[in-house]
């Protein structure tokens, strides 16, 4: 890794430890998540401009109208993903900058990630690249269609919000997996669907603020 990766000031190891006992004593207990996040570099997913407000408790912009979630709600999603089980196979929809998708790479075996915006995702294959994360697989398209030939999955993340998720994508889900995403509209939650033997059980969690999930691909 050269010198950028590694930062300095605001972008060190030590700010970074500083995040991570933050989230502890906002209640993110689980070891492997926190030690996943300890290990990524979050200043290297936003433009050099905000690098210094990288380790800070906020979402920021990410080009294209998008944002990186801030430090809390990737721990917190993470956290209910794994609810301290080893994962296999996971599906992100909406990759966004890719940290998320850095730190899934660190607690499953292996990643798929989808994300509509073309220019958008190109950038974040090479940041991933650079970073020699290797057990994830991209791809641009429109992520509500799930992706059938390489699931099923653990888990879902999804980093968008919306009102409805199509039965079609949960059958991705092995039985005693789950999905959490934002469901709403002006007021959102944090919402877990677990599948079971017998169907899908939802569970509604905390208020939270995503952008939209939308249909379609964008090309450039
Ligand atoms: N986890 C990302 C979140 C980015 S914001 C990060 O921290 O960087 C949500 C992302 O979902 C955006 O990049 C947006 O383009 C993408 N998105 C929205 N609707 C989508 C869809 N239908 N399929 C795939 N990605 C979608």
């Amino acid at each position: 890794m050269n010198v950028s990766h590694s930062g300095i000031g605001m972008t060190s190891q030590r700010t970074r430890m500083r995040m991570i006992e933050r989230l502890r004593t906002q209640g993110i207990a689980d070891e492997v998540v926190l030690s996943a996040m300890g290990a990524i570099p979050r200043h290297i997913f936003v433009e050099e401009a905000l690098a210094s407000r990288a380790y800070e408790d906020v979402a920021l912009p990410i080009n294209y109208g998008q944002t990186i979630s801030s430090p809390w709600i990737v721990a917190r999603m993470s956290e209910l993903l794994r609810v301290n089980k080893n994962l296999e196979k996971v599906l992100e929809i909406g990759t966004g900058c890719g940290y998320q998708t850095a730190v899934l790479a660190k607690i499953a075996q292996k990643v798929y990630s989808i994300e509509r915006i073309g220019p958008l995702l190109t950038r974040t294959r090479i940041r991933l690249q650079e970073l020699q994360i290797r057990n994830i697989y991209l791809k641009h398209a429109d992520g509500l269609l799930g992706l059938a030939e390489a699931g099923p999955f653990d888990g879902i993340i999804m980093t968008a919000v919306t009102t409805h998720v199509p039965v079609s994508l949960l059958e991705q889900i092995i039985v005693g997996g789950r999905m959490i995403f934002p469901k709403g509209t002006q007021k959102q939650n944090l919402c877990v669907i677990e599948r079971n033997s017998q169907g899908y059980n939802e569970t509604v969690l905390e208020e939270v603020n995503f952008v939209p999930l939308l249909g379609g691909v964008v090309k450039k």
